[in-house]
């Protein structure tokens, strides 16, 4: 099918006296029903499908515009990750719609006259926002998710990815225009959205930003999803195939200029294959970039000029040792994928989450000292990774938890948008994605029905109270 010829306008903010009455018309809608019909749930997945499709050079262009990003990372990370959520929802909706009847062992035998069931309702009008590493696929994939439960929804998309928004916005007047809208802006519209009253709230973005969302939404006591970041450390013993665990963990940090919340923050290793990890890392480093980084295609740009300053301040601070990369442009917003050598958890380069393309290396005598430091630089990450035998792997996972984990390769867990995804403790709270998107907006109600015939039988729970009745 041909793309639709569609300008997309600049930028623009919402007037933030115009965010009450959004937000109203939203919860209004919510009331007449007509989003829980599967019908109409049906219909506005099949419209964002083809919005996606008719508007694909409208994102790549606004994607290369705000991160610099690749044509292969848009298609397959926004475009074509969005799409596939938006199919997985179509073709299981009415399955996931349905009621599930309860039997045994949830229900004796002695209450199962009583049709226990669980009935899936949509919670309500939610609002999403979203961070800017992924500005489209992470507004839009929950949004996936709000549709399929019969949810009306106000978007709010990062105002750092400005070009991906206005499409965003172009995406939603294909849609219902009663049911969903965007509310552009930065902290003034958001704060503006959260004065309003959600049924749910689900946030992408960092710790500090999810807890005053979260304390906001504690006023007026609105459940929220949490998707946050962390420090995420990977484990390379002295058993692992160095070689692979340097490509794939550089890939890791290569990958959308390392501007992705799974990605590793820092390497711990055993120290008699710190040498071979880095000798490797530099050998996979020139497989990745033949002609160098800065001329590459593949490689996005640091977001912007507060975040470049922030990495740049990070190895400005480092008492480590750069043993890859390190070359940086400000005025393209280049940093090359670098790698630090540090000897102390302390470094700055251990203890801020880097989100961007550079991570340091900490050499470990062993797997106990390794986890012993993990644990106290943060004890719930979203992601680990371990490199190292099944029983080394195994030791990892059980002595360190976090909202997912990838053994022998970079964020693996993360790149099906079909399971289960999420942080834990201050990782985040709850989790979307596959049927988890549908679950995160429904309310699954216990329902039961008593037949009027076992009037007979329930006489024994009667005032007054009589022991003798239950022997009748
Ligand atoms: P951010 O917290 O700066 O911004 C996220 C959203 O919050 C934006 O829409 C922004 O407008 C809004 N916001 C910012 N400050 C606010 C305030 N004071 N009050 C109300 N709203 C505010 O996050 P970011 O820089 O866009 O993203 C980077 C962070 O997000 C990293 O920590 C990363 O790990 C995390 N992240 C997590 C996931 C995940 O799925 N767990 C995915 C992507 C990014």
């Amino acid at each position: 099918m041909a793309a639709t010829k569609v300008t997309i306008p600049e930028y623009r903010e919402t007037a933030l006296d115009a965010i009450p009455a959004i937000c109203q018309k939203v919860r209004d809608t919510f009331q007449t029903h007509k989003t829980k019909d599967a019908e109409f749930r049906l219909v506005q997945l099949r419209k964002l499908y083809w919005a996606l499709v008719d508007l694909t050079p409208q994102i790549k262009e606004a994607l290369r515009k705000d991160l610099g990003k690749s044509e292969y990372e848009t298609v397959f990370t926004e475009i074509d990750w969005l799409k596939n959520d938006c199919m997985f929802q179509i073709r299981h909706l009415k399955n996931f719609m349905k009621d599930e009847k309860l039997g045994s062992p949830h229900v004796p035998l002695t209450y199962s006259f009583m049709n226990y069931r669980i009935k899936k309702d949509p919670i309500g009008a939610v609002l999403i926002i979203s961070a800017y590493n992924y500005p489209l696929h992470l507004l839009l994939s929950p949004f996936v998710g709000a549709i399929a439960a019969g949810c009306t929804a106000v978007l709010k998309p990062t105002e750092m990815a400005p070009h991906t928004a206005m499409v965003a916005v172009e995406i939603l007047k294909r849609l219902d225009p009663d049911a969903y809208a965007i509310v552009n802006g930065a902290i003034p519209e958001t704060t503006a959205l959260l004065d309003q009253k959600w049924d749910k709230i689900l946030y992408t973005g960092s710790a500090t930003v999810g807890a005053i969302i979260a304390k906001k939404a504690a006023e007026t006591l609105t459940p929220v999803c949490l998707e946050l970041g962390g420090r995420n450390p990977a484990f390379v013993t002295k058993n692992a195939n160095i070689a692979l665990a340097a490509r794939r963990l550089l890939w890791g940090k290569a990958h959308n200029a390392g501007q992705v919340c799974m990605s590793h923050n820092y390497i711990l290793v055993e120290r008699e294959v710190v040498d071979s990890l880095i000798a490797h890392l530099n050998e996979s480093f020139r497989e990745f970039f033949p002609n160098g980084a800065k001329a590459s295609p593949d490689l996005s740009r640091v977001v912007n000029a507060r975040h470049f300053a922030r990495l740049k301040k990070m190895l400005d601070n480092t008492k480590g040792k750069i043993v890859m990369g390190g070359q940086m442009d400000e005025k393209e917003l280049f940093i090359e994928p670098t790698a630090v050598l540090v000897d102390s958890m302390d470094d700055s380069m251990v203890q801020e989450e880097s989100f961007g393309p550079i991570f340091s290396i900490f050499p470990v005598d062993n797997l106990d000292q390794a986890l012993g430091i993990a644990n106290k630089v943060h004890r719930t990450p979203l992601t680990l990774f371990s490199f190292g035998t099944k029983d080394e792997n195994n030791k990892v996972l059980n002595e360190m938890l976090s909202g997912g984990a990838t053994i022998n390769d970079s964020f693996t867990h993360g790149s099906l948008g079909t399971v289960p995804f999420g942080g834990v403790g201050d990782s985040g709270w709850g989790s979307y994605r596959g049927k988890a998107s549908f679950d995160c907006f429904t309310h699954h109600r216990t329902v039961a029905e008593t037949p009027a015939w076992m009037e007979a039988l329930l006489r024994v729970r009667y005032m007054p109270y009589d022991w003798a009745k239950l022997r009748q």
